[in-house]
């Protein structure tokens, strides 16, 4: 090969190795602003999210963006593994109604999944703890044919709120039982159920609503729940006229 034609082959290679660095990094960037109505997040980000391989290798990992996992034709069924602490679980007739209220919301498969058992953390659990416990247990991930939703039961948050509940990243959720424990049996997996289901339509894409008796009331994620008027485990018509709006971006 003569030395011009082959000189101006590594040029071209540097540039293209510069290009797509300087864009993986700006993507990077930009995947890190939480402001949802730049260009970015508003057009760009739910086409790149709808690859899980793409949303760990260019870290979109906000609340939503694994929504086409869950909505889209891509995945028939959904594994729901749950990880708990030492000594916690959640209520049989909580894992009924989130299985009956996800294939409701999804018409996908859903498959429950016990898998680690944790070791409890004196003082509760930070929201950067439980990202961590997230990333050191999770075992089942999206793939083309399944969808995951991965859930924590911890014992509580080491915030001074008393909160019941938390999407991690854009896949999980983790619900905290001490909040819960004063509630009758009945009463507290309803709690557990309605808990789940408020994050898990978070991983859908819904927003808070102020509205009473609706999943999305963010009183529930506070836990709320003195008077039971917030349980419920059905999105309501206002969340369920959002969900269809949301499915028909998807696709
Ligand atoms: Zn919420």
């Amino acid at each position: 090969m003569d030395l011009k034609p082959r000189k101006a082959l590594i040029i071209l290679c540097l540039l293209v190795v510069i290009l797509t660095t300087f864009l993986f990094v700006s993507i990077r960037l930009l995947a890190r602003n939480p402001d949802e109505e730049t260009w970015f997040n508003h057009t760009l980000r739910p086409h790149l999210a709808s690859s899980p391989a793409l949303r760990t290798i260019l870290g979109l990992h906000f609340d939503g963006d694994a929504r086409s996992d869950y909505l889209g034709t891509r995945s028939v069924k959904i594994i729901v593994e749950i990880d708990a602490e030492s000594g916690l679980t959640l209520f049989p007739q909580a894992e009924q109604e989130l299985v009956y209220a996800m294939h409701a919301t999804t018409g996908k498969e859903i498959e429950i999944v016990h898998s680690s058992e944790l070791t409890p953390t004196p003082g509760g659990y930070s929201d950067n703890i439980v990202v961590e416990l997230a990333e050191q247990h999770q075992r089942y991930h999206s793939t083309h044919d399944a969808a995951v939703f991965y859930i924590l039961v911890l014992s509580r948050s080491s915030g001074d709120e008393p909160i019941v509940g938390r999407t991690v990243q854009e896949d999980a959720a983790v619900i905290y039982e001490d909040p819960l424990s004063h509630l009758p049996g009945a009463q507290q997996a309803l709690a557990q159920a309605s808990t789940l289901l408020h994050e898990f339509g978070h991983q859908l894409g819904l927003p808070h609503n102020d509205h009473p008796g609706c999943l999305m009331n963010p009183e529930a994620e506070a836990g709320d729940f003195g008077t039971g008027g917030n349980l419920t485990t059905q999105f309501c018509a206002i969340e369920q006229q959002q969900l269809l709006v949301i499915k028909q971006t998807i696709n």
